[in-house]
């Protein structure tokens, strides 16, 4: 039996369920019901400004909802948006009675609403809503926020005229650009109608008023034009539907001030709408409307052939109709007005329904798919980085304390905050703020922080572990300069020590060196005056130690090679075998153990990308540590049948018994080329939740394609399981290892 709430608010949710009815979605109407019942329970007893209970605004915002054509969770979270924001109600109470899909976007609205912003300029603004598409995981989230912005502004009369000033500014800002952005122009454009009003009252009353007086000449001048086109299509056996509209009274205003006119001198205030069936009669409307009336030079516009970057399509003209009054029109296709009016949601709307998908993740994807054609980025492998809908995933917005939003690479930390700020913010840091917490220097920044950097005139300047930490080039470029410049004597010592370490580990001598005579000429080669340059330099990280050694390890065994002296490899070699002989147990690097050796480079072969469980097998090369390949690989056979002397370097590896890291390797799908492949190797990837690099697919001809798939493992084990759930793809012909 459910509630009963006061009659009023009962009506009110009567239309929402009406609503629904209409729009024809299939929805589970007890579910529903009991949204309403919660958010109408907890939200009791509190008022909007206008002095109705509170629950009309969910229920508007669930209505607003159903319009734009999403689904069931997103009506519920409708009803729901405020609950955990204004209420007792938890996101783990709404989880827990509709489920965690429900729960995740009560929560990203929540966030959003958290969100402050106050006016910017224009650089600042573009951050603003990027950071608010990023931190709408789902695109559900930000759909749900324009619904209750678009309610807010509906109802925007009865606030104080403060808070109708800064809400107006914001939709204009941030709110009706991202509706453009996700290509709703039906609510972009009640957004900047309803903005305008209190941003600009008396202009925005100048031309409702001017609207409306010539309101009835120009309705009965657009019925005219409307059955005279009908009439003249029909004739030519073209289908079509046409509607008209006074143009908006944002539109009329920005025309003003961009074209500098009077509002008595703007007459392109009607426009016309013609619906066709297909694409090819688009044309044959714009030509049968070129022949009835005289087109206005400069209007012609096919957003057809070429969409705006939204996905916009039509085609656009200007004509002189009767009376010399002119107007515009508008034609498209059916499927064309179906995307212009619901944006990124027509998708959702009209095309899962075709397919007979309803849940899950092909719904997802199609969302995805549609928001990536509309930001023209159709690269497979972008739409796959993209899938989780990170459309910034390499960025992360915060804020300082001021509410500047401050634009950084992912996975940022306070340091790199700080030296974006200023590097005298950066040198003087000892310690942060996060959301009014201290937070540890290595603290990931995550969109919408608010971030507080603590100075110390005191300070000693920054650690060099920051070099490690920070994770943006122009941080760490600013650190390195600090240490180059206040801390030669500290770097010389330190340099020495890295140098000479690396040296040991080369099994070469500072004295040999220079008794070969290798190390004078690569100073000046390096523009070092003496070698103490060489040390400051590594000290503060401009040069590394590694190269540095190894450079005068490769010109010292040329130089003996030459004399016909033990060849330092021979003596690398050596070292590592008297070492093994000492059966000490071994360090892993990057969870390899290099045979003898304890702390060398270690990197992973392109050609080959091994994974643990892979046989292995280690190359010494010149220069940057030992490079692990897979033993079946071709250049290791190949290097080893090879009787030149670079068949030495090839030395023993092995895994490390406990591996916590991932390995990146590579894969290549050969398949018969057909629609959806992609799609359904993506489908498959995220379904084992693989950590996908990157997904290239490429038409080979012949019916006939490939993809090359970049994934990060951690075995072998896992490996497997991602070759077998591709090869079970439908047209796929093989999934091989890539080794080339
Ligand atoms: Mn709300």
């Amino acid at each position: 039996m459910p509630y009963e709430f006061d009659a009023a608010v009962e009506q009110c949710f009567l239309q929402l369920k009406n609503r629904i009815d209409e729009a024809g979605m299939s929805v589970d109407h007890g579910r529903i019901r009991a949204a309403f019942e919660l958010a109408a329970g907890s939200h009791m007893g509190q008022k909007r400004k206008d002095g109705s209970p509170y629950i009309t605004h969910p229920i508007a915002a669930a209505i607003i909802v159903v319009d734009m054509g999403l689904d069931e969770d997103s009506v519920v979270s409708a009803l729901l948006h405020d609950v955990v924001e204004d209420t007792s109600v938890s996101c783990d109470e709404v989880s827990r009675l509709f489920g965690r899909g429900v729960a995740d976007i009560v929560d990203g609205v929540t966030k959003l609403t958290r969100v402050n912003f106050s006016s910017k300029e224009d650089e600042q603004m573009e951050n603003m809503r990027k950071m608010l598409m990023a931190m709408s995981r789902d695109i559900r989230v930000i759909l749900i926020k324009l619904a209750d912005r678009l309610h807010n502004m509906r109802t925007m009369e009865y606030q104080s005229p403060e808070k109708q000033r800064s809400k107006s500014l914001e939709t204009m800002q941030i709110y009706a650009p991202i509706a453009h952005r996700l290509g709703m122009q039906a609510v972009k454009w009640e957004l900047e109608d309803l903005s305008l009003k209190y941003l600009d009252p008396e202009a925005y009353k100048a031309i409702m008023t001017t609207i409306d007086n010539r309101r009835p000449v120009l309705e009965k001048f657009m019925q005219d034009m409307r059955d005279k086109i009908t009439y003249r299509l029909q004739e030519w056996g073209i289908e079509s539907t046409i509607n008209y509209r006074l143009k908006h009274v944002h539109s009329i205003y920005r025309k003003m001030y961009t074209q500098k006119l009077e509002l008595k001198e703007i007459f392109d205030l009607c426009a016309l709408r013609v619906i066709v069936n297909d694409l090819s009669e688009c044309y044959n409307v714009l030509g049968q409307i070129h022949d009835m009336f005289k087109p206005v030079p400069g209007r012609f516009k096919d957003y057809v052939s070429t969409p705006k970057p939204n996905g916009y399509q039509s085609v656009h003209t200007t004509v002189i109709g009767s009376e010399g009054i002119p107007f515009e029109v508008q034609i498209r296709t059916w499927d064309m007005h179906r995307a212009a009016e619901y944006g990124i949601a027509a998708h959702w709307k009209y095309k899962s329904g075709e397919s007979g998908v309803k849940e899950g993740d092909e719904e997802k994807f199609a969302w995805v798919r549609r928001l990536l054609e509309n930001q023209q980025s159709s690269e497979a492998s972008d739409f796959f980085t993209d899938l989780q809908i990170d459309m910034f995933a390499d960025e992360v917005f915060v804020f300082s304390p001021r509410g500047d939003v401050i634009n950084l690479p992912a996975n940022a930390t306070p340091i790199d905050f700080a030296y974006n700020i200023h590097s005298a913010v950066g040198n003087r840091m000892v310690g942060a703020k996060v959301n009014g917490r201290i937070v540890p220097f290595d603290h990931k920044l995550q969109n919408g922080d608010i971030v507080e950097i603590l100075t110390s005139k005191a300070s000693s300047g920054p650690s060099r572990d920051w070099l490690n930490i920070a994770r943006s080039g122009s941080a760490r470029t600013k650190i390195k300069q600090w240490f180059k410049k206040e801390r030669r004597e500290e770097n010389v010592i330190r340099g020495k020590e890295m140098f000479d370490a690396e040296m040991r580990r080369n099994g070469i001598t500072l004295a040999e060196a220079n008794e070969a005579d290798v190390v004078s000429p690569l100073l000046k080669k390096l523009s070092f005056s003496s070698i103490d340059d060489l040390y400051a330099a590594i000290g503060y990280g401009g040069v590394t130690a590694t190269k540095t050694a190894n450079r005068i390890r490769d010109d010292l065994v040329k130089a003996q090679k030459a004399t016909g002296a033990k060849s330092a490899i021979e003596k690398l070699n050596d070292a590592a075998e008297r070492r093994s002989k000492n059966a000490k147990p071994q360090k892993a690097i990057q969870g390899v153990i290099v045979a003898g050796i304890d702390n060398c480079l270690v990197k992973f072969a392109r050609c080959c990308t091994p994974v643990p469980g892979d046989d292995i097998v280690g190359f010494i090369t010149r220069g940057y540590g030992v490079s692990i390949h897979r033993s079946d690989c071709k250049n290791h056979i190949s290097g080893r049948l090879n009787p030149d002397s670079e068949a030495g370097r090839w030395i023993d590896v092995s895994w490390a018994e406990d591996i916590s890291e991932s390995y990146v390797t590579n894969l290549q799908i050969s398949a018969r080329d057909r629609s959806g492949l992609i799609m359904d190797i993506a489908t498959a990837l995220n379904s084992l939740n693989a950590k996908v690099r990157s997904l290239n697919a490429r038409d080979l001809g012949d019916g006939m394609a490939s993809a090359n798939l970049t994934v990060e493992v951690k075995d072998l084990t896992e490996l497997k399981t991602i070759i077998n759930r591709l090869t079970a793809i439908r047209s796929v012909t093989g999934v091989a290892r890539s080794n080339n």
